[in-house]
């Protein structure tokens, strides 16, 4: 299919040609139409997946173009608002739009905490008809009488479920309550938790649900690999990965703050250039680690998992993560960072003895047994041995049982780190914890 079929006007598909898309991905293919028409929607879909186009495009499309001056608190009226959990996501947004409507007269502010209002409000003044937020930051502009949403056209909520879990119902449901009742209502969201389902009831009038393919969720593209490795030697394996192969550019995830600074520095210590983004950094901090890592001038960047909402780096080709996310639906974000938009990329998990209860819901959560690479194997020139190749080749053909992680566990773990497992069978697995703003 080619982006001709949808319906997209002949200046937005100049565009899409000059960028580089030539073929929509499942998510635009299913979304874009139904925008154009008006029609709400509820899309579930994952970064990585081509969703900021599948919103953007039909938005650009569907507001009207006006080169009418606005006066009076005209200037404060948007057309369009999108909201999103973090700053990080906003710019990225912010950026797709400005982008894909080059050829427009649409402008776009982004919204977001951390700087001073002025300039936020002077760009809002100044015509934009597009407001791209926070919830907190929109929020903060409407009580400063800056944005006026009562003649809002068009509201996307994009991963609703992340401003969900990170607190902002309250916040979202007072922008609602600015909004008139006759309008274009969009929600994104990676999962359907009972809140999310009631919120979408009282947003949305009469959606359409839009999914996309499970298989599509855990990007097809990545290879994913396992290491099973003790919790203390997790760090120093990083540094081996990461050294030894050098790697040029590799994403490590984590949950906690405090676990990504002692990262960083363990990396620095071993010659590694390394920063770290997560929610006790400030924006600058954020946004300078973010465009180093960008333009390869530090090969790693250690990140939270709300921290890491809003990066979109094209060909990223490796993510590491630490430990196992405090919620397993993470995982596929996580790796939804690299093997982006076609690009092939992998996705590397260090797992100890105690998480192996939670990596295999993980592997029911994706519908995907993962790999488990003996990590000794993997370092040395046994595994490029034809033989060795040969039966990597059977075992991924067959998939990995839980028996044969259970039997390296053991090799690397003795017996004793293998108690620890069954008495993990039993408990609540770190990933339902509900999360904890706090780690951010
Ligand atoms: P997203 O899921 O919106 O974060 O997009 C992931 C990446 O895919 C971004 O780098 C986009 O620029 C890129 N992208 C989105 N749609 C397409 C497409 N149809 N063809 C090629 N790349 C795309």
């Amino acid at each position: 299919m080619s982006f001709k079929t949808l319906n997209l006007s002949k200046k937005l598909l100049t565009t899409l040609k000059n960028i580089g898309y030539t073929t929509p991905t499942e998510i635009q293919e299913k979304s874009i139409p139904l925008l154009l028409k008006g029609k709400d929607i509820l899309a579930t879909s994952q970064t990585g997946t081509g969703k900021t186009a599948s919103f953007v495009l039909p938005l650009l499309d569907n507001l009207e173009e006006s080169d009418r001056i606005k006066t009076g608190d005209e200037r404060y009226k948007v057309d369009a608002l999108i909201l999103a959990p973090t700053r990080e996501l906003v710019l990225q947004i912010h950026e797709k739009i400005e982008s894909y409507g080059q050829n427009f007269s649409h402008s776009s502010v982004a919204l977001y905490g951390g700087i001073k209002l002025g300039s936020q409000v002077s760009a809002i003044r100044s015509g934009a008809n597009i407001a791209v937020g926070t919830t907190a930051r929109v929020l903060d502009h409407v009580k400063n009488g800056s944005l006026n949403l009562s003649a809002l056209k068009i509201i996307i909520l994009d991963e609703a479920d992340k401003m969900l879990e990170m607190g902002f119902i309250d916040e979202i449901r007072k922008i609602i309550g600015q909004l008139p009742k006759e309008r274009h209502s969009v929600m994104f969201s990676a999962t359907f938790p009972k809140p999310i389902m009631s919120l979408a009831k009282s947003f949305l009038n009469n959606p359409i649900t839009v999914e996309i393919d499970k298989e599509n969720l855990s990007a097809q593209q990545v290879t994913q690999h396992i290491h099973l490795v003790k919790e203390e030697e997790k760090m120093p394996q990083l540094a081996k990965n990461i050294i030894e192969n050098q790697w040029e550019q590799v994403l490590v995830f984590v949950n906690t703050k405090l676990q990504a600074d002692k990262i960083v520095e363990h990396l620095k210590n071993k010659k590694v250039k390394a920063l770290a983004i997560h929610g006790d950094k400030s924006q600058g901090m954020r946004v300078d680690a973010l465009e180093k890592f960008k333009k390869k001038n530090i090969t790693v960047l250690v990140a939270t998992d709300v921290a890491a909402r809003g990066i979109d780096i094209i060909n990223l080709p490796h993510v590491i993560n630490f430990e196992l996310p405090f919620k397993n639906e993470d995982y596929i974000h996580r790796i939804g960072r690299t093997g982006r938009a076609g690009k092939e990329g992998e996705a590397l998990s260090l797992v100890s003895s105690k998480e192996l209860a939670q990596l295999k819901e993980i592997e029911e959560l994706i519908n995907k047994k993962l790999e488990i690479i003996d990590k000794q194997e993997s370092q040395t020139e046994e595994s490029q041995k034809p033989s060795n190749r040969k039966s990597r080749k059977a075992e991924r053909k067959s998939g990995v049982d839980l028996k044969k992680a259970k039997a390296l566990a053991e090799k690397m773990m003795g017996k004793e780190g293998l108690k620890e497992i069954s008495k993990h069978k039993n408990k609540k697995p770190a990933g339902q914890k509900p999360s904890n703003k706090r780690h951010f």
